[in-house]
């Protein structure tokens, strides 16, 4: 496993930003430096354990990008359109060993070789054949039309993939467009999954009057298998340091990463920070974030640990801006900065100079036909129907203070964050 020192998350500071937060963590973990060979159909979503360098040009051979009629440059209509008699028929797939005969176009389909000293193609849309049954040439056509030259994708020996590349559906298809078969990739991050609290009942088991199901874990181990890792789901821990202690400890050293949810406000019932301390180190960052604020880091036994915020909310928006990153860095993964696309607001909003805001947002069109954003009309951030009736989160920076209807501000669909 990743080992790190005890104090290498230490910080002074009462209220860290999300930015210093997630600097912090990605500068501090290790990678992962074990490798494991997979087939290309089990590629999508690892992490790629080293550049590969283009083994064959893309596409691999000058090929025509249209069904229609290739010719060699001497023949090439310039003034005025040209009749020429066929010579030949290239098929994709087939081969185009000898020259087009001087004065004569070959019938040629999409993907089909083309033939020595041929450069371009006429669109059979753009041809005509006269009573002598002969192909008609536009005059204008520019040399080199509708051909697509090897390598005019990718070169021979360009590096097409980096190493730390997280695989999207798009990579796996260019490895394949290389003729390879298995890929190296980073192993999958371990991480062990706690909820934390007296009044969570696992579905399925009996639930008290004053229990609620346990949402959050399910949530957090979904967002861990989208990010590729290796999930073991430890159940609930109940709020009482020594059981709390003892749950963390027996799957440090076995995992790279400890995930916990609630417990880690300050009250006396937040019994993670104690658990914590008592077998390994402990920073609770109060980070300037809404919903979240109480992040807690840690390290037991090498093994880094983060708290998140028991409101489900709270949990799923830290998941996101904190442990996702943490989760590349594991991995070796190149990072992947969230984006925030400009939208217009479609509600005025007031908030705190100095913290970064994520208001949960559905998607519409304006009268006017642009894409503007509507608050979702509640703010408790246990409220998991705003989750599930929103498209995604409105960022609002530290500098911002207020937001007014008509605004430009900065959208993220769940779509981009899951
Ligand atoms: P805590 O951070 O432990 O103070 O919890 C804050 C709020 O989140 C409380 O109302 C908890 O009941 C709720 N909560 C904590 N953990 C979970 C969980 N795993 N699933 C759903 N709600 C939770
Ligand atoms: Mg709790």
């Amino acid at each position: 496993m990743a080992q790190l020192s005890d104090d290498c998350f230490a910080f002074g500071g009462p209220m860290m930003s999300v930015d210093e937060a997630v600097g912090l963590i990605t500068a501090r973990v290790n990678a992962i430096a074990d490798i494991e060979t997979v087939a290309l159909v089990d590629a999508d979503g690892r992490v790629l354990a080293r550049d590969i360098a283009a083994p064959l040009p893309l596409p691999p051979f000058t090929n025509s990008a249209v069904d229609g009629y290739a010719v060699r440059d001497a023949d090439l209509p310039q003034q005025e359109e040209r009749a020429l008699p066929l010579d030949g028929r290239i098929q994709a797939g087939g081969s185009a060993q000898a020259p087009i005969k001087a004065g004569h176009t070959a019938r040629i389909f999409t993907g089909a070789p083309m033939p020595p000293e041929a450069e371009t193609v006429f669109m059979q849309e753009d041809v005509r054949i006269d009573d002598a049954g002969n192909i008609v040439l536009p005059a204008g056509l520019k040399r080199g039309a509708n051909v697509r030259p090897a390598g005019e994708d990718i070169p021979e020996g360009h590096v097409a993939l980096r190493a730390g590349q997280r695989l999207l559906p798009q990579h796996v298809a260019l490895t394949a467009a290389f003729g390879l078969t298995r890929l190296d990739v980073v192993r999958r991050t371990r991480v062990a999954v706690f909820s934390t609290g007296d009044e969570l009942a696992s579905p399925g088991e009996p639930r008290a009057p004053s229990q609620l199901y346990d949402s959050n874990r399910f949530m957090l181990m979904a967002m861990l298998r989208r990010l590729g890792c290796e999930v073991s789901d430890l159940g609930i821990l109940r709020d009482e340091r020594a059981s709390l202690a003892d749950g963390l400890k027996q799957v440090a050293g076995s995992h790279d990463l400890i995930l916990t949810s609630g417990g880690v406000s300050t009250g006396e019932e937040d019994h993670v920070k104690a658990a914590v301390e008592s077998i390994g180190s402990l920073v609770l960052w109060r980070m300037a974030i809404k919903p979240g604020r109480p992040v807690a880091m840690g390290i037991i036994d090498g093994t880094p640990l983060i708290g998140l915020p028991g409101n489900p909310v709270a949990s799923f928006v830290t998941f996101v801006h904190v442990v996702r990153p943490t989760v590349l860095a594991l991995a070796g993964g190149l990072p992947e900065p969230l984006l925030p696309i400009p939208i217009r607001a479609a509600f005025a909003y007031g908030k705190k100079i100095g913290r970064r805001e994520y208001v949960r947002a559905t998607l519409r069109r304006g009268e006017d036909g642009a894409l503007e954003a509507v608050k979702f009309p509640r703010e408790g951030a246990g409220l998991l129907s705003s989750l599930i009736e929103t498209d995604g989160l409105v960022e609002l920076g530290e500098d911002i203070t207020r937001v007014e209807p008509g605004q430009s501000v900065g959208f993220l669909s769940y779509a981009d964050l899951l």
